[in-house]
This record gives C-alpha cells, structure tokens and sequence, in this order.
C-alpha cells in the first residue's frame, strides 16, 4: 500500500507576526487593535495588523490613512524591524530542530520537509503523527516565545500553504494526499496563494468562483481567462505542485518577490516595494558572505504576462544602493514599468565569494550597512 504522503511537508506561518510581537513584549496593547506600520497621518503602509483590527478590514500593504478611517481607535505602532528579525532567527533555531531541510520564504514563513520524522509506511499512522509533531512544534513556539503559527501538513509546498491559511490565526490544518481535490473544491478561488482581488475578479468574468470550478474548467476556458497562467493554475487547483524545496546550501541564486494585494502603477508604492526587494536580496547575499554578478528583474502585469530581465555587471555587488541602482536601470532600459502591475521580483545570480581584494574593499568602506 502507498504511504498517504509521498512527501511530508509542513508550511509553517506566524500569525500577525510583528503585531504578536508588540502586543506579547507590551500588555497594554493585548486584544487591542494595533497596526504596525506608518502612523494615520502620514503617507505609508500597514506592515501588519492585529487580528483585532483585522476585524475593522485593516490589512497589510493598505495605505495607514485607509487604515486610520477604518479603524480610528486603531492603535499605530512604529516597526522595530531589529526585534522582527532577531526574532525570526529565534523561530527558524526552533524549526531547525526538527529537520535540516527548511526553506525559509519569508522572515516568519518557512517550509520544512519532515518526512523522516514521521515516516510510516502505513497512511493511517502517519497522519496521526504528522499531527503531533506539528502541535507538538506549536507548542514550543508557543511556550518558548510566547507567539502563535499556523501550521498547513501536506505532500506539497501550495497545499501546506493553503493548510496553514485556512484556520488562522494558531491553525492547524492537515489535508491527506487522497482528499485534496475534495478539500479544495468547495474553497473560493481567492484561497490560491497569489490570486488577489483583482485576479480573483477577472476569474468571476468567466464564473470561476471556487477552486471547483477551475477543477472542472477545460483548459480552453481557463486560458482565455488567465492566459498562459491557465496550465499551472489548473494543476493548482487540483493539489499539483512540484516545485522542491529551495536550501540555502544549494542556491544558484537569491530572490525575492512580492505580489501586490491590488494591481497598481502607484509610482511611490512600486518603488517602496523595489527597495524592499532589494533590501531583501541584499541582506541575504550580506549574510551568506556571497555577491551576484548578474541581476534580474522580474514584472508581472495585471493580464499575468510576466517579463524577465536580466544585467550582468562589471563588478559583482552585495550593496543594496547599488542593486537598486542596477535594476532602477534595468527597468527603465526596458520599459518595463507601464501599465498596472502585479507582481514585482528582483533576483540575483552569478554568485560568488567575493575575492581577498574584494573582501578587503567591503572592510575598508566606511560603514557597511
Ligand atoms: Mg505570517
């Protein structure tokens, strides 16, 4: 008999996580509505927000002033991205306990593959133990830092991800390899990570409301809804994804990408969300001790064609002005910032050890951050 997962995989989200931090290092503001990010009357973003303002429509990436009109007892708190981030190494030291195979996506987002801590051959012993070895990896979170995940156990990457959003916040979802098209079905088309609002409008033109729908879609119908997007989606929906796991070790490149909540051609918001980007990649290739020669950006606009564009540079970089710079560049050569935009990606390759001369270059400037 075939074990129930080929693959075990957990998708491991912390709920909130800046909020839960604010409101777990300052009692004051438990059960209250506090949003991380700009305050009301200035222009920004919500970084996070509590589950309490949640309920007022806050959400991440919505301007502070929308934020402060929904939401007027709302709480606003300044980021301290430091604490954020010493706490994410704290989260990701724990998931590492459990196995070395963590891919983390995210400051508070990982997915771990921890088939061979719950191996059975038989399905109906594997699915009990998946499940305590995921609350039991709640807990500990829980009692050792004092902060909820969610948890999603599946045999692949987009089915953990969809578990670990579908009973949010302190989630634990499992969904056995032979009920995910059932699970699925009845979920509207907005659960696929990725299909915003403005997608999931444009999939309401041609009556896909649930993921069912496109279950049943053909794949002419789906392809004139999204295009060349239809093929992946329609895998998607049926609980396909092959996609690997993605460790550190093994990377030929470092990326990172957002997609936004709502297509948009704010020129202030793209190039806040560019300097995120690059902020990220830079970060990591800093910590990894690695700079990249060549550079990609990569545009998806609202009717999903996606562009990619690469640069290969005459000296290898890790300073995030001069990426910045580099894909600023890019962007412009090509054109590419016209029309409304959904996705946003900067990427790095080439990459290499910087040299004893170049080591020596990164001591001798001034400040390195
Ligand atoms: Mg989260």
């Amino acid at each position: 008999m075939m074990p129930a997962f080929a693959r075990v995989l957990f998708h491991v989200d912390m709920d909130a996580f800046f909020a839960a931090i604010e409101q777990r290092d300052r009692p004051e503001l438990r059960g209250k509505p506090v949003i991380v990010g700009a305050p009301p009357n200035r222009r920004g973003v919500v970084a996070t927000a509590s589950y309490e303002a949640r309920r007022f429509g806050v959400k991440s990436a919505m301007p502070s002033v929308t934020a402060g009109r929904l939401c007027p007892q709302g709480i606003f708190v300044k980021p301290r991205i430091d604490v954020y981030r010493a706490e994410s190494h704290h989260i990701m030291a724990i998931l590492a306990d459990y196995t070395p195979l963590v891919e983390q996506v995210s400051v508070d987002e990982a997915y771990l593959d921890v088939s061979a801590c719950v191996r059975e051959p038989d399905p109906l012993v594997a699915i009990p133990a998946s499940r305590r070895l995921a609350r039991e990896l709640k807990q500990r979170i829980f009692i050792e830092r004092g902060l909820t995940a969610s948890i999603g156990v599946a045999s692949n990457k987009f089915l953990s991800k969809v578990g670990s959003d579908f009973q949010k916040p302190d989630g634990l979802t499992l969904i056995p390899e032979q009920e995910k098209r059932a699970f699925l079905r009845p979920l509207p088309v907005r659960a696929i990570p990725g299909i915003g609002p403005v997608s999931a409008a444009r999939l309401l033109e041609f009556s896909f409301q649930t993921i069912g729908d496109i279950q049943d879609s053909t794949p002419e119908r789906l392809r004139a809804a999204v295009g060349s997007f239809a093929e992946r989606l329609h895998a998607l929906a049926c609980g396909e994804d092959d996609r690997e796991l993605c460790f550190e070790s093994e990377r030929k490149s470092i990326s990172s990408e957002h997609t936004f909540d709502v297509d948009t051609n704010d020129p202030q918001l793209i190039r806040a969300t560019l300097l995120d980007l690059v902020a990220d990649v830079a970060g990591t290739l800093q910590r990894k001790n690695l700079t990249a020669s060549t550079l990609q950006v990569k545009v998806r606009y609202a009717d999903f064609t996606t562009l990619t564009r690469q640069t290969t540079l005459q000296e290898p970089v890790c300073d995030a002005a001069e990426i910045y710079r580099a894909i600023r560049h890019l962007l412009k050569k090509e054109k590419l910032l016209k029309g409304h935009i959904r996705l946003l990606g900067v990427g790095s390759s080439n990459l290499n050890e910087p040299s004893g001369q170049m080591n020596l270059f990164l001591g001798n400037q001034p400040s390195a951050k």
